[in-house]
C-alpha cells in the first residue's frame, strides 16, 4: 500500500481535518491543528507530505521518526501538531486495512468505559451554576471551568475573592454531588498561584490546570509541595522530550497531552506509559473536533492511568460547528452518565461526512483567540 495524496480542510469552528489517500482506496482521517494557527499547521502538513507520498502508510513508527528526526529541526506546536494529525490518519488507515479499531492494535482494552467531563462557562466565567444545572440533567457530574479572567502578576484581594467566591458558591450549591477542575489557563503567574491555590483548598477542586504556564514548569513541584490540590498540565507540551522534564521535577498529578498537538497516538501512548511509571495520571486535552476526540479515546482505552477525558460538545469555543456535525456515526459517541464506550468501528472509529467537510471548508473564517489587555494597557494572558 502506498500513500498517494494528502488534503487538508479548514472548517468551523476552528478545526482542520486531514485526509490521507492510498493506492488501495483506503482513506485515513486526522486532525492536525493549533487553535488560531491552522494555516501554519496546514503548511507544515504540506511540507511533511513530501516525506509521505509513495510510502507505505502501515510503517507508522518509521514515518513518525522520518518526520521528527528527518527534518533536523523538530518539536514545537506547529510541527508536532502537523505530525499529530498525520499520525492519526496513518493509524486510521492501518486499522481500516486490518479491519480493527486502533485500540486493538495497541494491545486491547484496559477498561470498558471512559469517564468524560464537560466544560462549563466561557472565557469570562460568570454564570456557571446555571450551566452546571443544565449539564447535570444531561448526566454529567464532572466539570471544568476557567478560574479567573485577566489576572495580574500581582493582583488585588478583590480579584482573589471574586475567583474564590464563585468556586465557594458552586460547592455550596451542589455539595459533593459534583466534581470540578479549575483551569487557570496560564493567566496566573507564580506569585499569585500560591495565593489562589491556598484559598481554593477548602472547596476541594478535582484539579487546578496550568497553575502557571508550562514555561514556568519549575514551579510545579514547589506549588505541589504547598497544596494538596492535584495539579494538571500538558496541553502546551509537545513530545516525550518535553514531558520528561515534568516527570523528573515532579509536581504534576494529572498529565494533559493533546492528541492533536503532541505527535499523535504514537507519541501520546509513550507519554502515557512514562506517566504511569511516575504514578502520574492521564487526562488528554481535547477542546477540539471528532478525530482529535477519537484519537484521545484510543489512548485512554489502552492506558491504565487514564482517569478522565475532556470533550468539547457544547463548549463555548464551538461557534459555527459542533463535534458531531461532521460525523456519520454520532451514535457511537453517545455519552451515558458522562461515560463513553470504545468506538467500535475499524481505525479511529469515526465515519467522516466528507461532503459536509468540503462544503464547510469553503470560505471558512480563520479563528483567532482574543487578545486581552490589563487595565494599564499591557498584554494579558488569555
Ligand atoms: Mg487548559
Amino acid at each position: 500500500m502506498k500513500i498517494t495524496k494528502l488534503t487538508t480542510y479548514r472548517i468551523p469552528p476552528r478545526w482542520m481535518l486531514l485526509k490521507i489517500e492510498t493506492d488501495e482506496g483506503i482513506v485515513g482521517w486526522g486532525e492536525p491543528v493549533i487553535e488560531g494557527k491552522a494555516r501554519s499547521v496546514e503548511t507544515a502538513v504540506e511540507e511533511l507530505g513530501h516525506y509521505l507520498i509513495g510510502q507505505d502508510p502501515r510503517r507508522i513508527n518509521d514515518l513518525w521518526q522520518v518526520m521528527y528526526r528527518g527534518g533536523f529541526y523538530r518539536g514545537g506546536p506547529i510541527l508536532m501538531s502537523a505530525m499529530a494529525g498525520i499520525d492519526q490518519a496513518l493509524w486510521d488507515i492501518k486499522g481500516k486495512a486490518l479491519g480493527v479499531p486502533v485500540y486493538e492494535l495497541l494491545g486491547g482494552l484496559v477498561r470498558d468505559r471512559m469517564k468524560t467531563y464537560s466544560w462549563v462557562g466561557g472565557d469570562r466565567p460568570a454564570d456557571v451554576i446555571a450551566g452546571i444545572r443544565a449539564l447535570r440533567e444531561a448526566g454529567f457530574d464532572t466539570f471544568k471551568m476557567n478560574g479567573t479572567e485577566e489576572f495580574g502578576l500581582i493582583d488585588t484581594s478583590k480579584k482573589v475573592d471574586a475567583a474564590v467566591s464563585r468556586i465557594a458558591e458552586i460547592r455550596e450549591a451542589f455539595g459533593n454531588d459534583i466534581e470540578f477542575g479549575i483551569d487557570f489557563h496560564g493567566r496566573v503567574a507564580a506569585p499569585m498561584a500560591k495565593v489562589l491555590l491556598k484559598e481554593l483548598e477548602p472547596y476541594r477542586p478535582l484539579f487546578v490546570e496550568e497553575p502557571v504556564l508550562a514555561e514556568q514548569a519549575e514551579y510545579y513541584p514547589r506549588l505541589a509541595a504547598a497544596t494538596p490540590i492535584p495539579l494538571a498540565a500538558g496541553e502546551r507540551m509537545y513530545s516525550r522530550f518535553e514531558f520528561k522534564h515534568v516527570f523528573e521535577r515532579g509536581g504534576i498529578s494529572i498529565l494533559q497531552p493533546d492528541l492533536s498537538h503532541a505527535g499523535g497516538i504514537t507519541e501520546c501512548v509513550k507519554i502515557a506509559a512514562m506517566a504511569e511509571a511516575y504514578d502520574v495520571t492521564l487526562a488528554p486535552h481535547c477542546p477540539l473536533g471528532p478525530i482529535a476526540l477519537a484519537s484521545c479515546l484510543q489512548v485512554d482505552f489502552v492506558s491504565y492511568n487514564a482517569v478522565i477525558q475532556e470533550q468539547s460538545m457544547g463548549i463555548h469555543y464551538n461557534k459555527g460547528g459542533e463535534v458531531l456535525d461532521y460525523v456519520l456515526n454520532p451514535e457511537d459517541f453517545h455519552l451515558d452518565k458522562g461515560y463513553i464506550k470504545p468506538l467500535p468501528k475499524p481505525g479511529l472509529g469515526v465515519v467522516i461526512n466528507e461532503e459536509k467537510v468540503i462544503e464547510a471548508s469553503r470560505n471558512t473564517e480563520d479563528w483567532r483567540n482574543p487578545l486581552w489587555r490589563h487595565f494599564d494597557g499591557s498584554v494579558a494572558e488569555w
